[in-house]
């Protein structure tokens, strides 16, 4: 059989120690591969290059299609992009897959039966990075939710659960606020969980859900959130299993795969020898299942579980008491290798299943829906705090056809019959709607905004409202 060519960035700080200390155990476990390696990180920044990878290093990450990377250092300063959401947006890799497992009494948490598993959207929401200031007080951050990019990650949960074994499956939102972005997710979510019954699903909002994590884990089993919620979730999660330092993830795309540890390149520790390499074992394991070397993951998994348990602790998890053997990076290595083949006796033993690859549909469009263009909201930066006063202001700019509607600010309606005591920056939403029986047009909305310009109003954006097959697909003004 053809050995399977996977590429490795053995990174910054601790990175070449506990890659090192990792590729040791692959070899020692008789793990099927062989190895391109690359540079990234601290060196590639500081030569001059500002993305941290050079074109022939994505040129062997792209014909491998599967990356094994030590945590990086991102120089301090502006102008040096991070290496890991560009990886991220340009591999496509939209799952973030985050395992949150609990080693008690081992490792001391005060949560012992703890076992998650955080699958975050990875590459949208407000992490698409859209950002513009539009007035002195005023900034934006677009939060971009798509159906392909919801569909796909939900879908990766689901498929992960059932590979995996697990039970249920919950997804986490916040659509009793924004009932179009989440509300998407949470319908994507029910859509998908009804093609896999035999597996449990519910939803939480994501507030609650977050302090149900904190306080009790052992409810849960998969969760699947969008970009933001998963990112700061993950890490509590990870926390307080114990250690943040002991954990894996991977990044899963439809082509390209990337697997590291949560931990960053901790410099402090560097070149010292005393790294603890099981965030990035974990990593490696979770990339022997992702290419169908099961067996061999499970080997290196039981035998990791095997050391912790026989008390042999770098010193980042060493705890008088619990901890038989303090051990460097080179100890602990050995202490695992010696163990290949054996199975932990208190902790529970992993076994995975001999074909554990999710296979994932290509995501299939879906019909076009009739689209109706049902007003436009013109956003005005005005240094007044009366909103009467602005819409008398823009009164001259109603037609026979379309008219001023409602202003808000910061979302809540200020206009008509708003409150004095609401307190008002200086970016307001115009909302113009079209008069009974009308059917608005593009060219209405350009008249709209020449009439502003004529009449010295400070346009700054518009968003037009449409309705998809009839469903207005806006949110109104709260208070509306
Ligand atoms: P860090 O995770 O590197 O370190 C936090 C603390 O944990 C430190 O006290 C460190 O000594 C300890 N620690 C971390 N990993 C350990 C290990 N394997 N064994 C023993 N102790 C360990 O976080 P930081 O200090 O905030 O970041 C340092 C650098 O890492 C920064 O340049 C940051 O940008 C980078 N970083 C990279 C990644 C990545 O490449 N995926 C992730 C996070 C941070």
């Amino acid at each position: 059989m053809v050995k399977k060519r996977i590429t490795v960035a053995k990174g910054d700080g601790i990175g070449p120690e506990i890659m090192d200390a990792t590729l040791e155990i692959l070899k020692a476990a008789g793990a099927d591969i062989e190895i391109d390696e690359i540079e990234v990180g601290e060196k590639v920044y500081l030569s001059g290059n500002s993305s941290g990878i050079s074109s022939e290093a994505w040129d062997t990450i792209r014909e491998n299609k599967v990356l094994l990377k030590a945590p990086i250092t991102t120089p301090q300063g502006g102008g040096y992009k991070s290496l890991n959401v560009s990886m991220r947006k340009s591999l496509g890799l939209y799952a973030n897959v985050r395992p949150c497992i609990s080693l008690h009494p081992y490792v001391k948490t005060k949560h012992p039966e703890m076992d998650i598993v955080i699958i975050r959207e990875n590459e949208e929401d407000l992490y698409a990075g859209i950002e513009h200031q539009q007035t002195d007080e005023v900034i934006q951050c677009l939060k971009l939710i798509s159906r392909p990019g919801s569909e796909k990650i939900i879908r990766y949960a689901f498929e992960y659960a059932k590979v995996y074994g697990r039970k249920k499956v919950t997804c986490f939102s916040k659509d009793n606020i924004m009932k179009q972005t989440d509300g998407l997710f949470h319908e994507v979510f029910n859509e998908i969980a009804a093609e896999y019954p035999e597996i449990e699903n519910e939803h939480w909002i994501v507030d609650i859900g977050a302090a149900k994590v904190a306080d009790t884990p052992e409810y849960f089993d998969v969760i699947v959130m969008p970009n933001l919620y998963g990112d700061v979730i993950s890490d509590i999660a990870a926390q307080i299993t114990g250690s943040v330092g002991m954990g894996g993830s991977s990044n899963i795309g439809q082509v390209c795969s990337m697997f590291e540890a949560i931990h960053g390149s901790a410099p402090m520790i560097a070149g010292q020898g005393i790294a603890n390499p099981s965030g990035l074992i974990q990593g490696a394991v979770m990339m022997l299942t992702h290419i169908g070397e099961s067996d061999c993951a499970e080997k290196i998994q039981n035998a990791w579980l095997a050391t912790i348990e026989d008390g042999i602790h770098t010193g980042d998890i060493y705890k008088e008491g619990t901890s038989k053997q303090l051990v460097n990076t080179k100890e602990f290595t050995k202490a695992v290798i010696e163990r290949l083949g054996k199975q932990p006796k208190l902790l529970k033993g992993v076994e995975y299943r001999k074909d554990a690859v999710l296979n994932l549909p290509e995501y299939v469009k879906k019909p076009q829906k009739k689209k109706e263009l049902r007003g436009v909201d013109i956003f005005v930066h005005w240094n007044g705090t009366d909103a009467n006063e602005l819409a008398a202001m823009l009164s001259p700019l109603d037609t026979d056809h379309v008219s001023l509607s409602m202003i808000t600010n910061r979302g809540l309606k200020v206009w008509p019959n708003g409150f004095p005591e609401t307190f008002c920056t200086d970016h307001w939403r115009c909302r113009y709607k079209p008069k009974e029986g009308y059917s608005m047009r593009k060219s209405d909305i350009i008249a709209l905004l020449v009439k502003a310009e004529e009449h010295h109003i400070d346009s700054i954006k518009t968003e037009n409202l449409y309705s998809f097959d009839g469903v207005e697909a806006y949110s109104l003004g709260q208070g509306q």
